[in-house]
């Protein structure tokens, strides 16, 4: 149905993805509180593995990946095409051998790496800490900032009007359709409303839609070795102590983790914290040559918001007011899984099917509305 008024609230990587795929045959109103990608999106690490955290969904991961190497030298966007190996402890490796078996015969770039293969391709890792490694070969990097940009540009030239310092504080519903929202600058009427604003969806829609979104706090360190990394350092996590790693293009290093839930998310700190800091100087040298003497770059947190399976909710829910569609709960992955939102969301809206199924997005998989659940493990990026 195109040609609708269409309010997206939130100009993280979801909203910007929407509003840039909405634009072209609706009118679209962005409206964000603080700036483009000021939150969660602008703290990423901008990791992406789709194929990893989405492979058991092979249309959904492909659609990702393919979007990212389509829409690399869009405006500034660049995306960086690197090799990814998840390194496996004994404990891990039979999992990790059925994972890249699967990932392969679907037919992904993935294959199990034994100890010397690790030694051998990437010898900055101290392979004898790990019983192999899943090699990931349609994996990169992104700058969260620019791509998110690149997305609001599109937009723009589209013809979406893009409106920052704006606070949305209530949705508008008229006989069980959305009419459009209420704001600090005054209402905005719209056909449909796709709210996008991160862990704050739950509490702007907590009178419409339960949500089970709860926010945690994650964390960033870059690190500078005594000898730059090369090339062909890859991007790494290494499960067992719950950090991932990209090299920077200056050689440096980044060195991502920590999952703490958080009682109050608006006063979370943006630093990353000393401890966090430390931790990461003491440990990192025990995994990868050359950074017994490293020195601290920066650092920084960012608050995301969690669902319990750790899959985003990207739905227009038959409980929810007519019109009205979430994009949120992105569990540390949105900005590599955030290329699904945009045909999800024209789908939702009642445009041409997705290329890929929408029900692992539906909020119907999911049995609970409550905030209260466990992290689940395997969102480390
Ligand atoms: C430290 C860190 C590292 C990460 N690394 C990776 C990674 O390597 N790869 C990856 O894929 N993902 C990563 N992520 C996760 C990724 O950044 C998030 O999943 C993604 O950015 C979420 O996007 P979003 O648009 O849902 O939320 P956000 O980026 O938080 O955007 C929501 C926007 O909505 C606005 N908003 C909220 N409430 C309102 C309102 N009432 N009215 C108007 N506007 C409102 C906010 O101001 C904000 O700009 C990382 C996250 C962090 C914190």
């Amino acid at each position: 149905m195109p040609g609708r008024d269409v309010v997206v609230v939130g100009a993280g990587v979801a909203g910007a993805v929407a509003a840039r795929d909405l634009a072209t045959d609706h009118d679209v109103t962005v409206l964000e509180a603080s700036g483009v990608a000021a939150e969660a999106t602008g703290r990423s690490a901008g990791l992406i593995a789709p194929t990893l955290f989405f492979g058991d969904d092979p249309a959904v991961a492909r659609h990702a990946t393919e979007f990212f190497r389509s829409f690399d030298g869009t405006a500034q966007f660049e995306l960086t095409e690197r090799d990814r190996v998840d390194l496996v402890t004994a404990g891990e490796r039979p999992e990790a051998e059925a994972t890249a078996e699967r990932r392969s015969a679907a037919g992904f770039p993935v294959s199990f790496l034994e100890p010397e293969e690790v030694a051998e391709r990437y010898p900055r890792f101290h392979a004898d800490r790990f019983a192999g490694a899943v090699e990931y070969r349609d994996t990169g990097w992104v700058d969260p900032y620019s791509y998110a940009n690149a997305h609001v540009g599109e937009a723009r030239e589209r013809g979406a009007t893009v409106r920052t310092g704006v606070t949305v504080t209530d949705v508008a519903v008229d006989g069980g359709a959305v009419a459009g929202v209420e704001t600090t600058d005054g209402p905005v009427a719209a056909d449909a409303v796709v709210v996008a604003a991160g862990w704050r969806t739950r509490e702007l829609l907590a009178d419409h839609l339960p949500l089970p979104v709860r926010p945690y706090r994650t964390q960033c360190v870059v690190l500078e070795p005594g000898e730059p990394l090369g090339p062909e350092f890859p991007l790494a996590r290494i499960g067992s102590e719950h950090l991932y790693i990209r090299p920077e293009h200056n050689g440096d290093l980044l060195v991502g983790g920590g999952r703490d839930l958080l009682d109050a998310p608006e006063t979370a700190s943006s630093d990353a914290d000393a401890a966090f800091t430390r931790d990461i100087a003491v440990r990192l040298p025990e995994l990868v040559s050359g950074f017994e003497d490293a020195g601290v770059v920066n650092g920084w947190a960012g608050v995301d918001g969690a669902t319990p399976d750790a899959y985003p909710i990207v739905d227009a829910p038959a409980e929810a007011p007519d019109g009205l569609v979430v994009a949120t709960g992105f569990n540390g992955l949105g900005v590599m899984i955030s290329p699904v939102v945009g045909p999800a969301v024209r789908a939702l809206l009642g445009g041409d099917p997705a290329p890929f199924p929408l029900a692992p997005f539906a909020l119907d998989r999911l049995d609970t509305r409550s905030a209260s659940f466990p992290l689940h493990s395997t969102s480390d990026v």
